[in-house]
């Protein structure tokens, strides 16, 4: 076990600190040595996964619009400018009901970012555009609800899988998460030292 050095993490019971050895690690526990305790700590060594594997993934997921399923948006990583302007990074159709839109020109925003804990995407919505120059939130004209509720001015949530986002009121899109394989996920683990704060 050379390059091994040994740490101290808190014992779960007694809170007081234990130190590691080699020897704990491969047995995968240690036995608390503090007088009146002796409580058994099991070592999990931490890990996540490196953030560059979104370098590699195919695709990022997609929004469906469920009046004609077959109109579907791919999305991108890092922020989705969704409304019917062409300046969005998803731009989706002036969908008319009764002579009126009631998607904003840019409405919303979906953000794809990778959590390195989990090793999967994760996609959080806010009404409206962000005007990074302004410090503000530019809202949409009629709002943005994700399963039927409506957002809070800059509240932001994360969409599950299969989540619906409701532009305007009126349309709505199911979003369909890309799920990283887990072949691809093991070869980005990276295991990171004993820390006392994240050793169940
Ligand atoms: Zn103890």
């Amino acid at each position: 076990m050379s390059g091994f050095k040994t740490t101290l993490i808190s014992c779960q019971q007694c809170g007081r600190r234990i130190m590691v050895r080699a020897a704990d690690t491969e047995r995968g526990s240690i036995t608390c040595s503090h007088v009146g305790c002796g409580a058994v700590n099991i070592l999990q060594k931490p890990f996540h996964y490196d953030e560059t594997i979104v370098q590699g993934l195919p695709l990022f997921g997609q929004l469906t619009y469920l009046g004609s399923p077959e109109t579907q948006y791919p999305l991108q990583f890092g922020d989705n400018v969704i409304g019917t302007s062409d300046t969005c990074t998803v731009q989706v159709a002036r969908f008319v009901h009764n002579g009126r839109c009631f998607i904003s020109r840019r409405h919303c925003t979906l953000t794809v970012v990778f959590d390195k804990w989990t090793g999967q995407l994760r996609y959080q919505l806010q009404d409206g555009t962000v005007d990074l120059a302004m410090h503000s939130v530019q809202s949409s004209l009629n709002g943005t609800q994700l399963n039927g509720t409506s957002l809070q001015k800059t509240e932001i949530v994360d969409v599950d899988n299969e989540g619906i986002i409701t532009l305007g009121g009126v349309d709505r899109f199911r979003l369909t998460h890309f799920s990283i394989p887990a072949a691809m996920l093991d070869t980005y683990k990276i295991e990171l030292d004993f820390n006392p704060d994240r050793t169940q």
